[in-house]
């Protein structure tokens, strides 16, 4: 089957605007080629014509290094592909691909003495895969996935338009292992869960290990974050904007040379990711390893040799929250008296939390997990650490096995008295929130505490191991009375209304 990339941007742009009929709408453009921008001449452009983005075509296929040839007398452009030689017409709107005929979405027009092809038609008899980036005017070409063409399927490829239900995302989204256990897992496809960005920093949390293809561009500067095989997750939309061309802004008030964090759904057909950090001017950057192959920090806190840290010239104004669900994946924690997980109990929790503190416009919340995986305690630390967080808080349920009466909430901070009034104040609201036992706040040597380096304390919720406690925690409701609680200490805390 012939590859078809699709522009969902394209699509949603053309929704909401399209130049009437017939007129052909110059735009500042510019056209990107395998990560490397075609230099256009000034009076050159790419078109949009009867919803069709046209490019100049002879620019493109000179530098892919196909000959082209133009024929004033019949107004005809030869284009000869290896043995493949695709014939086109100005103003006709059929063509010929090896003397077979083809029906363009759009006839061939000629601008400023330069031939414009539909950008589908690239796509489609040339193997290119080919993106509209409508925010950035921006085309992307790459011609790695060179596929021959199949006869008789020029031209036939459907129109797809965003939808919001998106049923194939959910119909990849199966593991490969479990349907047909040959152990292939090339095709999983990865989900992003959370898009953050904080300390000048992007943090990208997903499902699976995404390897990212990252471009510096310029005029306007920016870095373009692709990740391949990859879609929003499910739940994306509901902790971060992400409107229904599968588009959304990050909000990067306070960065001072931040102008935009973008992010869609850039193409579907492989899917893809596409997270645009648009700057002010020229800024290195350098990949750093987050907690686990599922997150990836692209760092803007480095100088153009990309090896020394320089702090942000202004923070962004908010205040850095690292939430941390106690074990996870491989790590289950206590076993309660139903023998439930400990980790099933601190991620729900957890996420109450995040849900709370995204509707805080002052505080930017990273979780060190939001999924059933396991990043060590040096890692959570590290990150922590690494995002000059204002507060770490870590969320687990107690358990004392050989006394299964023992109950109530405690609350640890290790020696600094940052900390220990991080502790009082949580305490204080989490134990009027939900009336467990006041067993104090403690000091004590837990790492995560310990060697995190700003006021760090860690939650002992409940006791899991006891039965009347635990369906009290295990409820949606004292969850969320637990959440608000840890919310209301941290925002007293941090000086956050
Ligand atoms: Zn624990």
């Amino acid at each position: 089957m012939k590859k078809f990339s699709l522009l969902i941007l394209l699509c949603a742009f053309f929704i909401i605007s399209c130049p009437s009929k017939g007129e052909a709408a110059a735009v500042q453009s510019k056209i990107i080629l395998d990560s490397k921008e075609i230099s256009m001449p000034a009076n050159v452009q790419v078109h949009v014509v009867n919803e069709n983005v046209m490019i100049p075509i002879r620019i493109v296929v000179e530098n892919l290094k196909f000959k082209v040839d133009w024929d004033q007398k019949s107004q005809g452009v030869k284009i000869q592909q290896d043995a493949k030689i695709i014939s086109l017409t100005v103003n006709q709107q059929e063509a010929t691909v090896d003397g077979k005929q083809v029906v363009l979405t759009a006839a061939p027009q000629v601008k400023n003495e330069t031939v414009l092809v539909p950008i589908r038609f690239v796509s489609e008899q040339m193997g290119i895969s080919v993106s509209w980036d409508n925010l950035d005017k921006t085309v992307y070409l790459t011609s790695s996935n060179k596929e021959s063409i199949k006869d008789g399927q020029a031209g036939t490829v459907e129109t797809v338009l965003p939808t919001t239900d998106a049923p194939e995302v959910t119909e990849v989204d199966t593991d490969p292992i479990a349907s047909n256990g040959s152990g292939q897992t090339t095709n999983l496809l990865n989900h992003v869960n959370r898009l953050n960005f904080v300390n000048n920093q992007l943090i990208i949390s997903s499902d699976g290990a995404v390897t990212p293809n990252i471009s510096r561009l310029t005029n306007p500067d920016r870095i373009v974050v692709d990740l391949p095989n990859t879609t929003f997750a499910d739940s994306f939309g509901s902790v971060q904007p992400l409107d229904a061309g599968l588009k959304g802004i990050l909000d990067v008030s306070g960065y001072p040379n931040i102008s935009e964090v973008r992010y869609s759904l850039f193409t579907r057909d492989p899917y893809q990711v596409r997270v645009v950090i648009a700057l002010k001017q020229a800024n290195a950057y350098q990949l750093i390893p987050g907690l686990d192959s599922n997150m990836l920090i692209i760092d803007l806190n480095v100088t153009e040799d990309s090896t020394t840290y320089v702090p942000p010239v202004v923070g962004s104004g908010r205040k850095i929250v690292v939430i941390d669900p106690g074990h996870g994946g491989s790590d289950p924690g206590t076993t309660s008296i139903t023998n439930k997980h400990e980790k099933d109990f601190t991620l729900p929790l957890s996420l109450k939390v995040q849900a709370l503190l995204l509707k805080e416009p002052n505080i930017a919340v990273v979780m060190t997990r939001d999924s059933d995986v396991y990043p060590t305690r040096p890692k959570r630390v590290q990150l922590a650490n690494q995002l000059k967080a204002d507060v770490f808080v870590s969320i687990h349920g107690n358990s004392l096995l050989n006394s299964p009466q023992a109950n109530g909430t405690e609350t640890y901070y290790y020696q600094r008295s940052s900390s220990k009034d991080l502790a009082n104040v949580i305490h204080k609201y989490l134990v009027k929130a939900i009336g467990l036992r006041d067993r104090g706040v403690k000091n004590e040597s837990f790492q995560v505490i310990r060697e995190t380096t700003m006021p760090a304390v860690l939650l002992e919720i409940g006791f899991l191991s006891n039965s009347a406690e635990e369906m009290i925690l295990q409820s949606d409701d004292m969850q969320n009375k637990a959440a608000q609680a840890i919310v209301d200490g941290i925002k007293e805390y941090v000086g956050v209304k």
